[in-house]
């Protein structure tokens, strides 16, 4: 469910027509739905209701500081996994007991940062790591709260480059040497363990992959307590995933994955995490381009748009699917044309769809792909020198940019000529 709907004929962001935010700031651009973004992150928190509990948005879905802040002020936590995602937080205005750091390559600098700045817990990935943190708090003078991220060893059935619980997959600890592990971090100075915590993956499209592991988790609640250890909090990840078309199955919904948690971890006695990203931001985003060309290939039609794989990489990368639909409502069974919708850039993995039925579009019109809030601005790059293109967030009927455009003097000014030149 998002707020993207037609009225009158034209596309609309809530109350919003797109092609006024396309006068105001030009194409490509994204524009978020305040009320989306709302929704998705009421549904969690009613889900885990009455649990005591904490949503933490993964800020690396969607990390624009406007979006933040409007979680931040429903009460959101955040999710970081860099030194920079938790600046953003810090500016969003998201006190640090609200802040998880997780990652499984934090560097020293980073764990500094997060230590004085306040942090709720962070999400410990390796041994080597439980010894860094141990140091830099220790040399801080500082306790720093932690849990142990275990890899569950179960098939998350998602794309394998956003598969994270295998055991060939290098997050975590192997749920099988926890107790070791668990051991000497209760043994190192400057760390106080509370929980666990585990992540699969992402883009999960079923229940079963996290109930496997949600069941590990509490056996392993169960068993560390034995030997010992004081675990109050399960961090359980993120990982919820949308539907990317209109009509294929839908994923599980966040009430379904609420119970799921009562069911399996609920009885424990522990406050709970979770850090959903693609779920709250995925549908409340959506990426609007221009038809540059209409070009009329051998055996097939190019639409060519002015946005690129470096404005929403997920095409090219995860061959990932994009709804893609006209500004201007098509008529009620109007012809449609097969395209292969493509971007400017010099590579044929330039391409966001092949054969794509749809509805008779010519030069000048504006489209839209849905479902791009999450993975899409963030992973966004300046390939071909193509700026990084502006974000815009709508609430109600009123719109702000959110992220300008840069101007070609301000990404030319950030090379620099050495002296010998
Ligand atoms: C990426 C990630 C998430 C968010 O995953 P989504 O699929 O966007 O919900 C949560 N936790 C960790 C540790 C992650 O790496």
């Amino acid at each position: 469910m998002d707020h993207f709907q037609y009225k009158n004929g034209t596309l609309h962001a809530e109350d919003v027509a797109i092609p006024d935010i396309a006068a105001a700031v030009g194409t490509p651009f994204y524009v978020y739905s305040t009320a989306t973004l709302t929704r998705h992150y009421n549904l969690f928190t009613e889900a885990l209701s009455p649990l005591p509990h904490l949503v933490c948005f993964a800020i690396k879905s969607l990390s624009n500081v406007a979006v933040l802040k409007t979680l931040g002020n429903l009460g959101a936590g955040m999710d970081v996994v860099s030194g920079g995602e938790y600046l953003r937080a810090k500016a969003a205005g998201v006190p640090g007991d609200r802040i998880v750091f997780s990652g499984v390559g934090k560097t020293r600098e980073e764990m500094r940062l997060a230590l004085t700045g306040g942090i709720r817990q962070f999400n410990v990935e390796s041994e080597p790591e439980l010894r860094a943190l141990s140091e830099v708090a220790t040399s801080l003078g500082v306790t720093a709260p932690i849990t142990i991220r275990v890899n569950p060893d179960v098939d998350a059935r998602t794309h394998e480059k956003i598969a994270t619980g295998k055991k060939e997959n290098k997050f975590g600890i192997p749920i099988a040497r926890a107790s070791e592990v668990y051991a000497e971090a209760a043994r190192l100075p400057g760390l106080q363990v509370i929980g666990i915590d585990v992540h699969i993956g992402s883009q999960l499209t079923e229940l079963e992959p996290f109930e496997q592991a949600y069941l590990k988790v509490a056996d392993l609640t169960r068993r560390l307590r034995s030997e010992g250890h004081t675990i109050t909090r399960l961090d359980l990840g993120g990982g919820l995933g949308i539907p990317y078309t209109r009509t294929n199955d839908a994923p599980p919904l966040p009430t379904d994955y609420g119970a799921l948690i009562k069911r399996t971890v609920g009885d424990l006695g522990c406050e709970v995490e979770i850090e959903p990203g693609r779920l709250i931001s995925g549908n409340a985003g959506i990426l609007v381009s221009k038809v540059i060309y209409v070009k009329n290939g051998e055996g097939r039609d190019f639409l060519i748009l002015d946005a690129a794989m470096n404005d929403l990489v997920r095409p090219s990368m995860y061959g990932a699917h994009h709804d893609i639909v006209p500004v201007a409502e098509p008529p009620v069974a109007a012809p449609t044309q097969e395209f292969d919708v493509v971007g400017p850039v010099c590579e044929t993995g330039d391409t966001f769809a092949k054969g794509r039925d749809l509805p008779l579009v010519a030069e000048g019109d504006l489209v839209a792909f849905r479902s791009a809030g999450a993975y899409g601005a963030v992973m966004a790059s300046e390939y071909n020198t193509r700026p990084l293109i502006p974000e815009v967030l709508v609430n109600g009927d009123h719109f702000a940019v959110i992220r300008a455009r840069p101007s070609f003097d301000e990404i030319l000014n950030r090379d620099t000529i050495p002296a010998w030149l």
